[in-house]
Formats: C-alpha cells, structure tokens, sequence
C-alpha cells in the first residue's frame, strides 16, 4: 500500500453511518491494486446534515467516484447533478461518479441483482415475477425488473410501514414503465401468494426475513415450489438460507444473496474506473 499512494493518488469513499463494518474500501483497494489503477478508497462516517458539505468536498477534492448508504441515500440523490433512470424513479442513490465536475448518481443494488440472475443464466425478460418486500433492497430491485422488461412485478409485503412504500412503487412504474404490470398484495394472504407463486417465474425474498437472527424463517411453503420455479434471495447471510435450502431440496433454480453483493461492488467498479472488477481474484484472497 505504502508504494502504491503517491502525490496522484485519486480519493474515492463510502459515505453515510455507520460505515466501519464496510466491506467496501477492502474490495475497491483490492481491485484497484490489481489493476495499477491509481486510486485508494476509504469510508467517512457523516450525518445527512453534513452532505451538503460532503458534496462540496466530492467536487473540490475531484473525487471520481464512491457510494453512498444509510441514511445518506435519499439527500445524496437530491444533492447530485444528474441521476441514472433506477436512481430518479427510487429517489435515492447509492453510487456516485464524478466526470469532470458533472456528478451523476446511481443506483445499483437492482442491477447488481439481475446482474447476479444473469451471472446465474436467468434473463428477467418478459419474466412473471414476485418481490416480497418493499423496503430499500426490494425497491430497487422492483424498479430495476421493470426497466429492464419483467412482465409481472408482484409485491407482497406485510400491513407495516413500508406497504404505503411499495403502492408509491406501482404507482411510479406505472408511468415510466406501463407495459410492466405491477400489483401490490399483503403478505398475509396466503392464498393470493400461493396462487401467485403457482403463475410466476421468479421469486425473489427481499425482506429481512432469512437474516440472522430470523435464518429459522422462510416466507414460502415448500410445498408450492416445483422445478422449474427460479427462487432468489437477498439475504447473504447466512449464505445458504431456510428459502434457498429448501428451495433446492424441491429442484428448483436457487440462487443466494451473496452473487448480488459482490455483482452490485462489480457494477459500481465497472462505472468508476470502466473495467471489470476482479472478483474471482478478490474471492480467491478473501478465502
Ligand atoms: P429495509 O429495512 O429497507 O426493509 C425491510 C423489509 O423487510 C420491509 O419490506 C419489511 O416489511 C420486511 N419485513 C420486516 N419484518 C418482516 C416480517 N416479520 N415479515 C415479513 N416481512 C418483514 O431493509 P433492506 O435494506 O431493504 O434489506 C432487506 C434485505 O435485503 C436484508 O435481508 C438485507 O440483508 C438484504 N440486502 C442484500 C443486499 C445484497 O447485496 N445481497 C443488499 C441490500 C440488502
């Protein structure tokens, strides 16, 4: 590290609280390493108040790029230049890339999920799908099924805060993407579910059920998966869920949450420094 930081050294950073437990700058100074890429990545705890001031630091320190998380996302989205079409429809943006002055926010953790699907040979297009969930994750994922051409986005989630969240979802993709059709249900309907999950293709857990300490959870009964059902989880951890488990044990195509996360850190590599990030290389060092 010593040799690599020189007088050129371009500064890209994570912003939001907390931030310490970020895999982040471990990742992005892995890549950039091993690429020669002259840039060091690091993680700055502040509050929503202090992003106005972040934003003129971005422009006077010519950072070209970085990300942004909670409870930083919404402001950061309101304080870039331009957002990506994910970003302006969600409001909110977790990646930045500064060029030439012209900052644009995106946001990626739905690309960095249908990326890992594809990763994984599975197109969204034209695709009957179900969300559960309508929390940040599950959000952009729905956003980004409908961008990129899902026939059906079916949200259930429960009678709880974020339920008004995910009818606002509907109505938004109901005007900048109307041939998707998007429908939003309760989570307690169990009959609605089962029979939506009978006429789907994919179903996709972007709750935080799955999750330590809730891994003994699972949304789906076992008895409506069959073969040819694609079941795809969030949740990375534990890295093999109760959902993705018993979704193998029924044959189906099941596909964890951790492809997602190292997908969406490639994406954002990808639009900060236009190549691919070396994430075999970066697996094989965190092993
Ligand atoms: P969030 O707090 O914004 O949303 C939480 C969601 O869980 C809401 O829809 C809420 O209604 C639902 N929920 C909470 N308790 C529930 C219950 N008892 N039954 C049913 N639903 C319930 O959270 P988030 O940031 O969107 O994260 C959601 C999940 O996505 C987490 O498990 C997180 O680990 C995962 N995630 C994964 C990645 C990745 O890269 N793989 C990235 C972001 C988030």
């Amino acid at each position: 590290m010593e040799k690599r930081i020189s007088g050129h050294t371009g500064l890209m950073a994570l912003f939001g609280s907390p931030v310490g437990h970020s895999g982040s700058p471990a990742m992005y100074n892995f890549s950039f390493q091993h690429d020669g890429l002259d840039y060091a990545y690091l993680a700055f705890d502040v509050n929503v108040e202090q992003m106005p001031k972040v934003f003129e630091t971005i422009r006077l320190l010519k950072m070209r790029g970085g990300n942004f998380t909670m409870p930083c996302k919404n402001i950061a989205a309101k304080l870039v230049d331009k957002l990506s079409p994910a970003a302006e429809i969600i409001g909110a943006c977790n990646t930045f890339v500064n060029d030439d002055g012209v900052i644009t926010g995106h946001i990626t953790d739905g690309v960095g999920f249908v990326k890992n699907l594809e990763v994984n040979g599975v197109d969204v297009k034209g695709k009957k799908t179900i969300v559960l969930g309508a929390g940040g994750a599950a959000t952009a994922i729905q956003v980004q099924l409908a961008l990129d051409g899902a026939k059906e986005v079916h949200i259930f989630n429960v009678k709880d805060e974020f339920f008004e969240r995910a009818e606002g979802t509907k109505a938004k993709l109901a005007e900048k993407c109307p041939e998707c059709v998007v429908t939003v249900e309760d989570l307690e309907d169990q009959e609605k579910l089962k029979e939506t999950v009978a006429n789907c293709d994919i179903v996709i857990n972007a709750t935080t059920m799955g999750m330590k300490p809730h891994d003994d959870v699972t949304l789906i009964d076992k008895s409506w998966y069959r073969k040819d059902l694609v079941v795809a989880d969030t949740v990375y951890n534990p890295e093999k869920t109760k959902m993705i488990l018993e979704a193998e044990e029924a044959g189906c195509k099941a596909i964890g949450g951790k492809g997602m996360l190292l997908q969406q850190g490639a994406v954002n590599y990808e639009l900060f420094v236009g190549k691919k990030m070396p994430l075999e290389e970066y697996q094989k060092f965190q092993a």
